[in-house]
C-alpha cells in the first residue's frame, strides 16, 4: 500500500494539468485513471484555446480564460523542454464566422457587453467579408463577416495530454490506468482510495474524473451535478494550408488536416455519431471554405462534454472532508495553463485565484443562494 501527498482521480486534461502543476512544484503525486473504457472528453475535443465570447454571464470566467491563454506560450515551452513533445500551440487570433447581417449584429452586441463587463480586458473587432478575406483568402461568399480576437488560439489536445503525462512522470509522479475508483474513505486526516487491485493513501485527494465525478463527489462531501453533452467532429485528409487561424467550427492542424465541428447534443451517455449531424457540420464547413467540397473526410467521432448546469467550471474544496478537492470544466484545453500554474498552487495551499472564487456548487442550490 503506497502513500502520497496527492492522489488525483482522473488522468484527462484536467487531472493531468493539476497533477503536473503539483509535481513541478515538488509535490509527490499519483494519478489514478479508469482507462480506455471511460468517457474521455480529453481524447475527443476540438483543440481551441479560446477566449472569445466566454463569460457572458460570469465575467470572471472571461478573466480566467484570458489568464490561461496568456500562460499558454510558457506552458508550451516548458512542456517541450521537459518532454520533447510540442503541443503545436499557436495564438494567431481566432474568428467566429457569421452568415447573415443579423448574426453580425447579435455577435457584436454580445461581445460589446462582454468587453464592457471586463472593463475592456476582453478585446475584439468585427470584420466585414473583405477584411476577413485578408485573413482567410479562401473564405466562402456566403460568409458575411466575423468577430475576431487576438487572444484566441489552438493546440493539439492529444499532444497536450501526452506531454502532460510524460511531464508528470519526469517530475517523479506516477500514473496508473487501474480501472475506476469506486471508494474514497477519509480517516485520521488521510484518504484511502481503492482502484481495481490497488489501494493508495494520500493526505489530499483531487477529483478530476470528468463525468465520473458524479459518483465520487458525494463520498467526500461535494456535489457534482454534471451532465454529458455530445459534440461530433469530422477530420479531413491532409490538405494545403487553407486556414492560418482557427475559427469556432474549423481549424487546420499542424499536419494539415481540417477539423470540423462541433455539435451540442443532449443525448445522454451516447458518444456515437449521427449522419444528419455530420452532414450539417460538413455543409457548414463547405460554406465557409468551398475548397473543402472535394476533400475527403477520413475520420469522425462523438465525445461527451463535462457540463455543469450553467456551463461554468466547478472548483471546490470540501469543508466536511478537508484535503478533498473537485475540478471540472468544459474547456480543459483552454484552461490547461491556468490549471497547471494557478489552480494547482491553490490546491497545494496558496491563495485561491480570485477569478474562480464563485465556481462552487452552491450556485446551483437556489435555497442557499437566496438565504445568503
Ligand atoms: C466535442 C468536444 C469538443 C471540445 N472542444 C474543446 C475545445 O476546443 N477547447 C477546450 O478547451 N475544450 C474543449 N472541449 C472540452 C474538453 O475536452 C474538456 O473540458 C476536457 O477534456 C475535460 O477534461 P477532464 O479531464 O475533466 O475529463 P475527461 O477527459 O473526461 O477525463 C476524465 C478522466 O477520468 C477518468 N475517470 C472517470 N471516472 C473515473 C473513476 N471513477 N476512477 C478513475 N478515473 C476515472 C477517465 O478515464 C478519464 O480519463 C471539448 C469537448 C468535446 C466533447
Amino acid at each position: 500500500m503506497k502513500s502520497y501527498e496527492f492522489v488525483i482521480i482522473g488522468g484527462g486534461l484536467v487531472g493531468s494539468a493539476i497533477a503536473y502543476g503539483l509535481a513541478r512544484a515538488g509535490h509527490q503525486v499519483c494519478v489514478l485513471d479508469e482507462g480506455d473504457i471511460a468517457f474521455r472528453a480529453s481524447r475527443g475535443n476540438f483543440g481551441l484555446v479560446w477566449v472569445q465570447g466566454k463569460g457572458q454571464e460570469i465575467p470572471s470566467y472571461s478573466d480566467w480564460s484570458m489568464s490561461s491563454a496568456s500562460l499558454w506560450p510558457g506552458l508550451e515551452d516548458e512542456l517541450y523542454e521537459l518532454t520533447g513533445i510540442s503541443t503545436q500551440h499557436q495564438a494567431p487570433g481566432g474568428v467566429h464566422l457569421c452568415y447573415s447581417m443579423d448574426e453580425m449584429r447579435d455577435r457584436q452586441s454580445s461581445l460589446d457587453s462582454l468587453s464592457r463587463a471586463t472593463q475592456g480586458r476582453f478585446q475584439f473587432e468585427m470584420l466585414d467579408h473583405n477584411q476577413l478575406r485578408k485573413l482567410i483568402p479562401e473564405i466562402g461568399e456566403s460568409v458575411v463577416g466575423a468577430s475576431w480576437s487576438r487572444q484566441d488560439g489552438h493546440a493539439n489536445p492529444l499532444y497536450l495530454l501526452r506531454a502532460l503525462h510524460s511531464a508528470i512522470l519526469q517530475q517523479g509522479g506516477s500514473y496508473h490506468a487501474c480501472g475506476p475508483v469506486r471508494k474514497i474513505h477519509q480517516e485520521a486526516g488521510s484518504f484511502t482510495v481503492d482502484c481495481g487491485q490497488q489501494r493508495v493513501h494520500a493526505a489530499r485527494v483531487v477529483l478530476a474524473a470528468g463525468l465520473g465525478n458524479r459518483k465520487l463527489a458525494p463520498q467526500v462531501g461535494l456535489e457534482a451535478a454534471l451532465v454529458p453533452n455530445r459534440g461530433e467532429i469530422l477530420v479531413t485528409e491532409r490538405v494545403r494550408p487553407l486556414l492560418k487561424l482557427p475559427t469556432t467550427y474549423l481549424r487546420q492542424t499542424g499536419e494539415g488536416s481540417i477539423l470540423m465541428g462541433d455539435s451540442h447534443e443532449d443525448v445522454g451517455f451516447d458518444d456515437g455519431t449521427e449522419t444528419n449531424v455530420m452532414s450539417h457540420i460538413a455543409q457548414r464547413a463547405v460554406a465557409a471554405l468551398p475548397a473543402l467540397a472535394n476533400t475527403r473526410v477520413v475520420r469522425a467521432w462523438g465525445a461527451l462534454r463535462v457540463m455543469t448546469p450553467d456551463g461554468y467550471p466547478l472548483y471546490q474544496a470540501s469543508e466536511v472532508h478537508p484535503g478533498a478537492f473537485i475540478a471540472c470544466c468544459h474547456s480543459g484545453v483552454t484552461l490547461a495553463a491556468a490549471h497547471v500554474k494557478r489552480l494547482a498552487p491553490w490546491i497545494a495551499g496558496d491563495t485561491q485565484p480570485t477569478e474562480i472564487s464563485s465556481f462552487t456548487s452552491e450556485r446551483f442550490n437556489v435555497q442557499t443562494a437566496t438565504s445568503v
